[in-house]
């Protein structure tokens, strides 16, 4: 009998697990079978950690416990509405900072508007390339990080009723914490620091969504105005902070003791 080989040399220890970034999640909440699977399929084949559930209480179900960076949301659920479950989703402070993508019939345009009244990021008409899709995801989630990531002169920023904190992603009106996507964050500090100048619409498209300058699409600018109208309706009280500049775009008051030009 040959002697026994020597043993191999151990393997290299792996490294550690926190050294790797973590996996970005995203929740596809659609009831058609195929496409649910081919979503997740090459979601996780793009580095996603997926998972899909078919109907509304499933997904918000899901969306609570797993807390995903992004949720991919069908219009039409055999239990409710996409339109429901995202108003569902960002009035619980655990998924409202994530990014929705409504997943939408061609047709509805008006839904599209009714989507952002909702809170929705995003659309994306059937049928669509997955391809594209996948880009689209990967714009949001960039977006995201940036605002989580922006370096802010200062955290912590107080102007009449409205208290902002940019770190930790939180807006407070007269001591009430109000829920906002990350997107009105971003819009709302946008503003708040460059108060007391008028922001044309592109500007802000170009500075909040990313979008490249000079963007000046009806469908386009008609999208800030969703969001600042819904923005208004969220701060309540401090709602009026952000004026109407008409034929221009929208601009931040100044705190009545404060200097122009003084930030
Ligand atoms: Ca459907």
């Amino acid at each position: 009998m040959p002697p026994p080989a020597p043993p191999a040399p151990p393997a290299p220890p792996a490294p550690p697990a926190a050294e790797e970034p973590p996996r970005r999640a995203v929740l596809v909440i659609e009831d058609e079978p195929d496409l649910a699977l081919t979503l997740v399929y090459n979601l996780k084949k793009a580095g996603y950690e997926a998972w899909a559930e078919g109907t509304g209480a499933g997904g918000l179900a899901r969306a609570q416990e797993r807390s995903p960076d992004l949720v991919l949301l069908d219009l039409m659920l055999p239990d409710t509405t996409g339109f429901e479950v995202c108003r569902a989703l960002k009035a619980d402070p655990r998924t409202a900072g994530a990014p929705v993508l409504m997943l939408t019939a061609r047709g509805e345009e008006l839904d599209r508007v009714q989507g952002f009244e909702v809170g929705a990021e995003d659309y994306v008409l059937k049928p669509f390339s997955v391809r594209e899709l996948l880009l689209r995801i990967k714009v949001i989630l960039r977006r995201a990080a940036q605002a989580e990531g922006a370096p802010a002169p200062s955290d912590e920023v107080r102007l009449g009723a409205l208290a902002l904190n940019l770190a930790s992603h939180q807006a407070w009106v007269e001591g009430e914490e109000v829920a906002l996507t990350l997107l009105e964050l971003k819009l709302l500090a946008t503003l708040v620091a460059r108060r007391g100048k008028t922001q044309s619409r592109a500007a802000l498209l170009a500075d909040v969504w990313g979008y490249g300058a000079g963007v000046t699409a009806e469908l386009e600018t008609r999208t800030v105005d969703t969001h600042i109208k819904r923005l208004r309706e969220k701060l309540g009280a401090a709602g009026d902070l952000i004026e109407t500049i008409r034929g221009v775009g929208y601009r931040c008051r100044r705190a009545p003791d404060e200097l122009p030009g003084g930030v």
